[in-house]
């Protein structure tokens, strides 16, 4: 028996583990990587037949954790996948825009798309809906549950069954006391565990401090400087948590009602979803745009707006136009509120660069830029130390996933001395007996 891991191994993005016994072979995960020609590459070829695999499990619909799906549909995948009820529903709108998006990039700069929004229509049929904490058998040997991440709507850690090996793989794992969503579910035991490490050598600012910095930012651009903010969120999640940190602002009167725009139909979609499972506090003015002339229109306001959109590492979408309009303009300001991997452009701008290329043009940044990181959807170091403290035993083996390699590394020490436990970083392609 067993695991590959084929991606988000000294990475963040691309998540997909591949589990064989004698008699089933399924994954964990099919995502897609994000950032660059490398990853583009990678996302076309499978390193297993996808016509062997009998089913997928989902942790979340993020779509570094499920958006190559469609493509291993069309490439012979004929099983079902398995998420929970709010997963499926986000899904419905995320993979049908992912394909979308693909065709656009392909249109522009020339090539095969990845996969077509018509087959991610396709692939949505494959979805089938579990409950939290219910036990499902997708086949005879293997029985699992999925447990709150309290990471985005829907998001959980699997727990995984297979024969008398139990295989637990965190998934994204939330900040406690994050808005919109639980804190993450502790889980009991493990004989093999993958922990994703994504901010493993760091800590967040406190809540306190994060919503002073986010008022700041608001306050100071909007009022003092009389310019614009715009905040590159996912639709999915950090979108929902803006809204719901402005409304608290509002409600505790340390934000005036501004004019907010969330510019992306995912983003809407998503929040509709949100909508549906959880309660988000109202914000006052906030408009959501759809159509492309409703966007454009963004582009005429100089002053006193929050414009809110996608995508969250300012890789496509409409938050590249709205980069253009206000990122050289000192008296704006952009936001970042979430992790930005390597390779993207959001990193770079966060990571201080004077000039960015965009839309073929080299772009000045004169904009102050914000990276608010309390904010972040993910668990910090104290948070993920604190999560696995919480096991009965040590795991006979854990594997420290979903990380940048100097995150991961610097967890997987830390597991090794707080906790005494055999911690290991795979490499991309290792494979790892399970029994
Ligand atoms: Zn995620």
């Amino acid at each position: 028996m067993t695991l590959t891991f084929l991606g988000a191994a000294g990475e963040v993005t691309g998540s997909c583990y591949l589990v064989e016994t004698g008699a089933v072979r399924f994954l964990l995960e099919c995502g897609m990587r994000q950032g660059g020609a490398r990853a583009d590459a990678l996302n076309r070829r499978f390193a297993f037949e996808p016509r062997d695999i009998a089913f997928v499990l989902l942790s979340h619909a993020h779509i570094d954790h499920s958006g190559l799906l469609p493509r291993l549909m069309a490439q012979g995948f004929g099983g079902p996948v398995y998420a929970t009820r709010a997963t499926c529903e986000l899904l419905g709108v995320m993979l049908p825009d992912s394909g979308y998006l693909q065709e656009k990039e392909a249109e522009r700069e020339g090539g095969e798309p990845l996969y077509t929004a018509e087959q991610d229509q396709r692939s949505l049929d494959r979805l089938l809906a579990v409950d939290y904490d219910e036990e499902l058998r997708p086949h005879p040997s293997v029985r699992c549950r999925w447990r709150d991440a309290g990471h985005i709507l829907g998001s959980a850690i699997l727990e995984v069954r297979i024969g008398g090996t139990k295989l637990v793989f965190s998934g994204d794992l939330g900040q406690p006391g994050h808005p919109v969503v639980e804190d993450p579910t502790p889980i009991a035991d493990a004989d093999v565990l993958l922990v994703e490490s994504t901010y493993g050598n760091r800590n967040h600012k406190s809540m306190t401090q994060t919503l002073d910095e986010f008022a700041f930012a608001l306050n100071d651009t909007l009022a003092s400087r009389k310019g614009n903010v715009v905040i590159p969120a996912f639709a999915v999640g950090r979108t929902q948590d803006i809204l719901s940190i402005m409304g608290e602002l509002q409600r505790a009167g340390r934000l005036p009602a501004i004019n907010a725009y969330v510019d992306s139909p995912m983003a809407t979609a998503a929040t509709q979803i949100t909508l549906r499972h959880a309660t988000l506090p109202a914000v006052e003015r906030v408009r959501f745009t759809e159509s492309v002339e409703d966007s454009m229109a963004i582009n005429a306001v100089k002053a006193g707006a929050v414009i809110i959109s996608a995508s969250g590492m300012c890789e496509g979408g409409r938050i590249k136009h709205h980069l253009r309009h206000n990122i050289s303009r000192p008296e704006c300001a952009i936001v970042f509120a979430g992790f930005q991997a390597a390779g993207t452009l959001g990193r770079r701008i966060v990571d201080g660069a004077e000039i960015v290329r965009m839309f073929g043009e080299d772009t000045p940044v004169r904009a102050r830029v914000f990276t608010i990181g309390g904010l972040s959807a993910h668990a910090d170091r104290d948070a993920l130390l604190g999560w696995l403290g919480k096991f009965r035993r040590a795991p006979r083996q854990t594997w420290v996933v979903h990380g940048e390699p100097l995150a991961a590394h610097a967890l997987r020490d830390g597991i090794r001395k707080q906790l005494g436990w055999r911690a290991e970083v795979p490499a991309e392609g290792q494979s790892a007996a399970l029994a």
